[in-house]
C-alpha cells in the first residue's frame, strides 16, 4: 500500500537497506522501480544514514528504513536527508511497535510506515499488519486502496448513494478474528512489553562479562532510540564460531537462529542485475555473524539462566 501510495513508477528508483526481509523491497519492485541497496551501520544492523546520500539520483522517489530489532534508525538525519532532496520516507517498522526515537513513536516519522503482526513479532495476530500513513493528504487514498479500489468507507459513511470501482487496489482488509485476537494484547501491551523487557535485560547482565572479555558483542541502543525487546542478538567474531555455537547450543536443546542473508547478495536480485552486486561489508558482516537468542513471551527466568550458562560453557571451551 505504501508503494501505491508513494506514487512508485516504472524507472523509480528506492533506497533500501540490505540487511533486511524480502518484504522491505518486494512492493517497489513490484510497481517497476529498481531497488538500490545501502549499508548497515557498523555499530547496528540499521541503514547507514551516511551512506544514502551517495545513492541519491534525479530518479530517487522515496528512502525506506528498517528499524531492525526495534532499535530506531538515525531518523533525524535521514528526515532531513529526504527533505532536503525532496523524498518520501518509508518506515519498516515491522519490528518497531512501542519504540521510540527521543519521544516519538516508529512508524510516527516517515511518510508512511508498515508494522507487522506476523507471528515472530511482539503483538501477533499470526498473519497482519498495519500501515500508519502521517501525511493527511494521502488517507484517502489510502482508504481506497485498502478496500480493493473501491470507494465503500464514503459509501459507508454516507457520503454517496452507491459505491463504484475508483482506482486501483486490493484485499488489505484484515479478518475480525483477527482483529480480535490482535485487540486483546494490545489490552495487555505494558504486561507482554514489561515480560520482553525483562528477558532482554537477564541475557544482557549475563552475557556482558563475555562481550568484556571480547568473545562477543552485544546490541549497541543509540542515545535517541528505546529499545521495545523485540530481538536478543549477539555478534560472533566469525562465521565459523557463529556456526559452532549455534550447533552447540541444538545439542543442548536450545533453537538459536542466524538472521537475514544480504538482499543484493540474494539469487533473485543477482539474477535481475548482471553486473557485480555492491560491496556492503556491514551488510554483510550481519548476515554472517549476528545470532538471535530465544526470545518470546513463553520464556522463563531459568531458560534463560539456562540458555546463558550454556554460552559461557561454549566460550570456557
Ligand atoms: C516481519 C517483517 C516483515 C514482514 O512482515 P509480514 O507481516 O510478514 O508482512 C517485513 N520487514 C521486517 C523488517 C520484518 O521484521
Amino acid at each position: 500500500m505504501a508503494s501505491i501510495l508513494a506514487g512508485i513508477e516504472e524507472g523509480d528508483e528506492v533506497i533500501v537497506p540490505s540487511y533486511t526481509f524480502v518484504s522491505t523491497a518486494n512492493p517497489f519492485l513490484l510497481r517497476g522501480a529498481r531497488v538500490i541497496f545501502c549499508d548497515s551501520n557498523a555499530e547496528n544492523p540499521n541503514i547507514d544514514a551516511s551512506n544514502i546520500e551517495e545513492h541519491i539520483t534525479p530518479r530517487t522517489k522515496a528512502i525506506v528504513v528498517v528499524h531492525y530489532a526495534g532499535i530506531s534508525c538515525d531518523m533525524q538525519k535521514i528526515m532531513s536527508i529526504a527533505n532536503k532532496h525532496g523524498l518520501l520516507v518509508i518506515e519498516d517498522a515491522a519490528q518497531g511497535l512501542d519504540s521510540y526515537h527521543l519521544n516519538r513513536p516508529l512508524g510516527s516519522i516517515g511518510h508512511f510506515a508498515a508494522f507487522s503482526f506476523h507471528e515472530t513479532k511482539n503483538l501477533s495476530s499470526g498473519e497482519g499488519g498495519m500501515l500508519v500513513v502521517n501525511d493527511s493528504n494521502y488517507h484517502k487514498r489510502a482508504e481506497i486502496i485498502w478496500d480493493k479500489g473501491t470507494n465503500r468507507a464514503a459509501f459507508f459513511r454516507g457520503e454517496v448513494d452507491k459505491y463504484n470501482w475508483v482506482d486501483v487496489g486490493s484485499s488489505f482488509l484484515p479478518s475480525e478474528v483477527m482483529a480480535a485476537f490482535l485487540y486483546a494484547q494490545l489490552d495487555d501491551l505494558e504486561s507482554i512489553q514489561q515480560k520482553r523487557k525483562n528477558s532482554w535485560a537477564l541475557y544482557y547482565q549475563g552475557l556482558e562479562g563475555l562481550e568484556e572479555s571480547n568473545h562477543l558483542r552485544l546490541p549497541k541502543i543509540p542515545s535517541y532510540a528505546t529499545n521495545n525487546a523485540q530481538i536478543f542478538y549477539l555478534i560472533l567474531s566469525s562465521p565459523l564460531v557463529r556456526e559452532r555455537l549455534i550447533s552447540f547450543l541444538k545439542s543442548n536443546g536450545i533453537q538459536a537462529t542466524f538472521h537475514y542473508q544480504s538482499l543484493h547478495n540474494s539469487d533473485y536480485f543477482k539474477h535481475l542485475h548482471k553486473e557485480e552486486p555492491a560491496l556492503l561489508p556491514n551488510s554483510e558482516k550481519y548476515s554472517d555473524q549476528l545470532l538471535r537468542l530465544p526470545l518470546h513471551y513463553y520464556l522463563n527466568e531459568e531458560e534463560i539462566k539456562y540458555i546463558i550458562k550454556k554460552i559461557h560453557e561454549f566460550f570456557e571451551s
